[in-house]
């Protein structure tokens, strides 16, 4: 179960805290290590602080957009030092690890971490389930990314000893990757466009209420192709705006 688990560092800029980041992840037995648009590569130093995690480094997959790391995750959940960046569903670490390691019995899921500079921005938070901030010192509450990593990929470890030790829980829903969910929305938008209901130019904050709401009713497989199916409906009845 812990190979569904992957670690997604977006922008990461210091070689050494990717090499850390893999570490630590290993050390938690958790291997799946992806970046998104690195600003720094993967050298020496990331070899060097690794010690020993080096065939995470060897793993690890380069991508240039968030979507694209997490387009076959059924649950995303991005680590954010600020704990309302957004008015986005919340949870601790603790909550996060049984979260993550009750869904990866079933499928992928992914924790994602932003940059040393500037963490995660909103389009990216807008892609997560749920935010996860480790309650830390309010007055010094940003951790180094290879240690907000290793708290999280803790916590995970120890859900999932907990659920083969004690409960192993019944297989959760079937939830739609973030692909599925991210074509839905694009529909959702374009149906709304068409309608009348927002303007191309100027959408206003409408998606991201939709956005919101929908990530925290977390639809199944079947009640997303329910929304397809009604959207197309009423796609049949719209007519659309002159391009
Ligand atoms: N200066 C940035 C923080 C960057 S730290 C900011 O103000 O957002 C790099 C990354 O480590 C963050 O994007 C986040 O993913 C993770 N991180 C750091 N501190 C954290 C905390 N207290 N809780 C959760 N994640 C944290």
């Amino acid at each position: 179960m812990l190979e569904n688990v992957r670690v997604v560092l977006v922008g990461t800029s210091h070689s050494g805290n990717i090499g850390s980041a893999a570490r630590a992840m290993k050390t938690m037995g958790i291997s799946d290590l992806c970046l998104v648009a690195p600003e720094a590569e993967i050298d020496g130093k990331s070899v060097a602080l690794s010690a020993g995690a080096s065939d995470v480094l060897g793993g690890t997959t380069i991508v240039s957009e968030l979507s694209e790391a997490v387009a076959d995750c059924q649950l995303v959940i991005g680590a954010s030092a600020r704990s309302r960046t957004l008015d986005w569903p919340m949870v601790d670490g603790r909550e996060a690890g049984v979260k993550l390691a009750a869904e990866a019995q079933q499928g992928k899921v992914a924790i994602v971490f932003g940059r040393e500079s500037s963490g995660l921005n909103n389009p990216e938070l807008q892609q997560c389930h749920y935010h996860v901030c480790v309650p830390a010192n309010p007055e010094y509450s940003s951790l180094n990314l290879a240690m907000a990593v290793q708290l999280l990929c803790y916590e995970v470890r120890m859900a999932f000893l907990d659920q083969q030790n004690t409960h192993p829980e019944a297989a959760p829903e079937d939830y739609p990757h973030a692909d599925d969910l991210e074509r839905f929305y694009q529909h959702f938008e374009q149906s709304i466009a068409d309608s009348g209901f927002i303007i191309k130019p100027h959408p206003g904050k409408v998606m991201e209420k939709v956005r919101r709401m929908f990530n925290r009713i977390r639809m199944e497989k079947q009640e997303l192709n329910v929304m397809r199916g009604i959207l197309t409906s009423f796609d049949k009845h719209i007519s659309k705006p002159e391009k």
